[in-house]
């Protein structure tokens, strides 16, 4: 399933689809609530499909924990194959000291803060550089950063493959927002301590270093279900999936439950379409077309696409949506047609240093 979401990411991220990849991230519903409650507009390239993801994930925490990081995130997909890739050379590693490990989990309340307040106060995802999610499929987009960002992307790959999960366990904003759903995830690991011989195995596959065999039960806000412990275990029956300790669950569900919260956020649509930008450049009627925009991806972006319009005789109004990579343009059919609308779009801009590069590509209506 993992693969299947990877797949698709990396396919949003080279501009196929009608949305850019930001717009599926759940992070970014819990970053532009600020916004839709104070001005009802969402920050820079987010949109409603952000908001419904959110809502559809934290109901799937609900029922099964954090299971959206082990069986749907790219990021913890990237972390398991980190701690794999690194276990093999590093055979015995030794688990964080809890007290330690306790206390870098607090790191992640403070990234949420720090990102919700510069997010709220700017409009703008101001920390995105510095996001391994947007860094990786982005290819380093919106040089937002810069070279401190390849910087940012080094340190956590080599740091999961130090600390399995690292950036999961201690600076993942989107896991903190996880956490109080997790702890009361009604689907869980149970041990049976009548079947478990205390061999330890599954808190050393644990990639949270989630101490199993002294539980009888994983409340542990961090589990992941991704049933590495499951796995490891010798004895038969020892550890379940559970609801509640009771009802038995085959491993098969969790995927399925995965699925059926990503299919119910994306047909969710919450109803709350907000435009980027509008600009407005004469009063007046005219007919309306839709374009689908390749490089139209956030506030930035739609200023600048909206400015190449200025001196455009006909143009009315011009709104983008960036989460939608669609800009609607309102015309004068007399003096202005979607041909001409998309040779302006797609014309090569001049750079100081003498080169041109094309910017914007219309992908709809061809
Ligand atoms: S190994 Fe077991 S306890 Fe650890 S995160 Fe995975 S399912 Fe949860
Ligand atoms: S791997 Fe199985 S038998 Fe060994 S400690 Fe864990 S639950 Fe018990």
């Amino acid at each position: 399933m993992l693969t299947v979401v990877l797949a698709l990411v990396v396919h949003l991220a080279l501009g196929f689809g009608s949305r850019s990849f930001e717009a599926y991230c759940p992070f970014g519903g819990v970053e532009s609530l600020w916004g839709l409650f104070t001005t009802g507009e969402f920050s820079c390239a987010l949109g409603p499909l952000n908001l419904s993801f959110l809502v559809a994930l934290l109901g799937l925490t609900l029922l099964c924990k954090k299971a959206f990081c082990g069986w749907v995130c790219p990021i913890g997909f990237l972390g398991d194959l980190a701690a794999r890739a690194s276990g093999w050379a590093w055979k015995h590693r030794p688990p964080v000291p809890p007290r330690l490990n306790r206390a870098l989990k607090l790191l992640r309340y403070v990234v949420l803060a720090v990102s919700l307040f510069f997010t709220y106060r700017a409009g703008e995802l101001v920390l995105r550089g510095y996001d391994p999610y947007f860094l990786i499929f982005s290819g380093f987009g919106h040089g937002s950063a810069g070279l401190l960002s390849v910087f940012v992307l080094a340190g956590i790959l080599i740091g999961m493959a130090i600390i399995p999960m690292m950036f999961c366990r201690y600076l993942c904003p989107l896991g903190a927002v996880f956490d109080p759903f997790s702890r009361l995830g009604l689907l869980r690991i149970s041990r049976d301590p009548a079947k478990c011989t205390g061999c330890g195995r599954c808190a050393r596959a644990c990639l949270h270093d989630i101490p199993v065999p002294t539980l009888r039960t994983v409340r542990h806000r961090d589990c992941t279900q991704c049933l590495e412990c499951l796995n490891a275990c010798p004895e038969k029956g020892a550890l379940e999936l559970r609801a509640r300790g009771t009802l038995r669950l085959p491993p098969w569900a969790l995927p399925v439950l995965a699925s059926l919260a990503l299919t119910a956020g994306y047909f969710l649509r919450i109803p709350l379409t907000r435009p980027t930008s509008v600009q407005t450049f004469a009063e007046g009627t005219g007919v309306t077309t839709a374009f689908v925009v390749d490089g139209l991806r956030c506030k930035g972006t739609a200023a600048f696409l909206t400015s190449r319009y200025e001196e455009t005789p006909g143009i009315l109004q011009i709104e983008t949506f960036a989460s939608e990579r669609t800009a609607v343009f309102t015309y004068d059919p007399q003096r202005l047609n979607p041909s001409r609308i998309r040779e302006i779009m797609e014309a090569p801009i001049p750079f100081e240093d003498g080169t041109t590069q094309q910017v914007f590509r219309c992908v709809s209506p061809r």
